[in-house]
């Protein structure tokens, strides 16, 4: 059997798997190795600066292709859940919108028990993540691996959908990542020169030829090698043959907030009950492993439209067009918790698609009340595990989405992009009362792409890791994705994943 040793073995090359086999390889004198279960590269549409490119990729050989067990409170609709499998892992496969949460949503984090995580402590590593031009540099990072490039100048419909916003009360921002972010800002991306820029484009692929960075794709990790309490290594399959790596300092888990959990289960890490159901000796009993799964709820109004930009603004070489998003909240008493984002396409329900002509108006749950599980299937790692988001079984999701499609249509029924429109054709005119809002949102809402929280920071019963990230019971081993989130935030989680990373390895080399 083949057993390699390093000083840090990363399980995962994804988001924050690049982030910190870049940074812990920084010392020379630290043995890093990667494990990535997917390829080092894949079908050209993943260079492609077009968010809707991404449809494409998905349910080919970069996409674990997971669904959901069939939802209640989504008309028992089974949704298809996109996860990157190649270097860059989901960044790789995603919208490449590049947006923090307003720091309401850290804050939130210290007080549910992850000690010292909060806006103020997580600053410093969104800043170092990027380099953003012409922002604010006490907030905005000016030398980081992440490029943030100006969008190219809007068209007229995007142009239109931004008076729109401010017509319907939000405030115009400067910058939607800056300390005040609720209101209505043009959205950033991580494109670059063109290109879509995954985690892997910006930290991993400048620092491959480092001799102390070994990186190994078509490695899917199947078991923790645990010993006495501690994480000794990780047992890993390459083209069918079993394989072994010890860590001589640690191993950290970077496989996402499915694959974190999933390989904690298969190792014997997590609630005794579940795991003596389905034969995994117990090995540490952590009651939390798998719980907490929550995401982003999202569906939209669509409008008909007999205009259309000019085609040269509609697909821009140079990178996607600049669109509008609005942060908002349902009731001045709460953190902001919906996001409208407005497109310049007519989506089809349910990411199935989207046609040219039109608009739509995406509304989304930023801070969902619901909560699921991931449980094991089965002991064999080939078998995928049984994801339960349990979406909107909190009937106040279902309110605040409710509110969310009024928001939208607000929005959407505006002066400023009535050129722009003929009639909205999803929901619809019949679409007005309580029961008929609530019964489209069930009947149409879907994932926004953003799990989290199934490994969660803090000093309860529950957590799965403490807030220097080491999982709870376990020696030598740490957890640093979009798994560790105690609650979502209130934007798309990549961005706050390379923080989390860049934080990780910052602890785990004694920062
Ligand atoms: C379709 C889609 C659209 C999205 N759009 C956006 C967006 O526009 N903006 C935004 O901010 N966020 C977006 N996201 C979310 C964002 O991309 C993720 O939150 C982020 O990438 C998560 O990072 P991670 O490191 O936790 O996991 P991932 O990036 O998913 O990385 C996990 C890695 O671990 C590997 N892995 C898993 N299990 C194993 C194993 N057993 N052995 C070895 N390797 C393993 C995987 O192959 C993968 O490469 C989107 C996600 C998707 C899927």
């Amino acid at each position: 059997m083949t057993v390699l040793t390093g000083d840090y073995v990363v399980v995962g090359g994804g988001t924050a798997g690049c982030v910190l086999a870049a940074r812990l390889s920084s010392d020379p004198g630290a043995r890093v190795v990667l494990l990535e279960a997917g390829e080092a590269s894949g079908p050209r549409a993943m260079s492609s600066p077009d968010p809707l490119a991404a449809f494409s990729l998905w349910s080919t050989s970069v996409d674990w292709a997971y669904s959901t067990t069939a939802q209640p409170g989504t008309e028992d609709a089974v949704h298809a859940w996109p996860r990157g499998k190649v270097l860059g892992g989901s960044s790789a496969i995603n919208g490449m919108v590049h947006h923090r949460g307003h720091p309401d949503s850290y804050d939130a984090w210290e007080k549910q028990g992850a000690t010292d995580w909060n806006y103020d402590a997580l600053l410093p590593f969104f800043r170092r993540s990027e380099t953003a031009e012409g922002r604010d540099p006490h907030v905005r990072g000016t030398d980081g691996p992440m490029r943030i490039e100006a969008s190219p100048a809007p068209n007229p419909l995007a142009e239109a959908a931004f008076r729109a916003a401010v017509e319907s009360g939000h405030t115009p921002l400067e910058d939607g990542n800056g300390r005040v972010s609720e209101g209505v800002s043009w959205r950033e991306t991580n494109v670059a020169q063109g290109r879509r820029q995954s985690a892997a484009d910006a930290y991993l692929r400048p620092v491959l030829a480092r001799p102390n960075l070994t990186v190994i794709t078509g490695a899917q990790a199947r078991r923790l090698l645990l010993e006495g309490g501690r994480c000794r290594g990780v047992e890993y399959t390459v083209a069918g043959e079993v394989r072994t790596v010890l860590a001589d300092r640690e191993t950290v888990l970077a496989a996402g907030a499915i694959g974190s959990p999933h390989l904690l289960l298969l190792s014997g890490v997590g609630p005794a009950d579940h795991l003596r159901e389905t034969g995994v000796e117990v090995l540490a009993d952590l009651p939390g492993v798998g719980g907490n799964l929550h995401d982003h709820v999202t569906s939209y109004v669509v409008y008909g439209s007999d205009r259309q930009p000019p085609s040269s603004d509609q697909r821009p070489p140079t990178g996607p067009s600049a669109e509008a998003h609005v942060l908002t909240r349902s009731r001045a008493d709460v953190a902001p918790d919906l996001l409208l984002l407005f497109a310049g396409a007519a989506l089809r329900p349910r990411w199935t698609g989207a046609d040219p002509g039109g608009y739509s108006v995406l509304f989304s749950l930023m801070d969902p009340s619901s909560r699921g599980t991931l449980r094991l299937r089965s002991a064999d790692p080939a078998v995928p595990a049984l994801i339960d988001p349990a979406y909107l079984s909190d009937d106040r999701d279902l309110d605040r989405l409710v509110l969310g499609l009024r928001l939208a249509r607000e929005l959407g029924g505006t002066k400023a992009l009535a050129p722009w429109r003929t009639a909205e054709s999803f929901p619809g005119a019949d679409v007005q009362d309580d029961d008929s809002c609530r019964a489209y949102v069930r009947s149409t809402a879907s994932t926004y792409f953003h799990p989290v929280g199934t490994c969660r920071i803090g000093t309860d019963e529950l957590a799965v890791v403490d807030p220097q990230l080491r999982v709870r019971s376990v020696a030598g081993l740490r957890i640093a994705d979009a798994s560790v989130m105690p609650s979502t935030v209130s934007a798309p989680t990549n961005a706050t994943v390379l923080a989390i990373a860049e934080r990780a390895a910052h602890l785990m080399t004694g920062g």
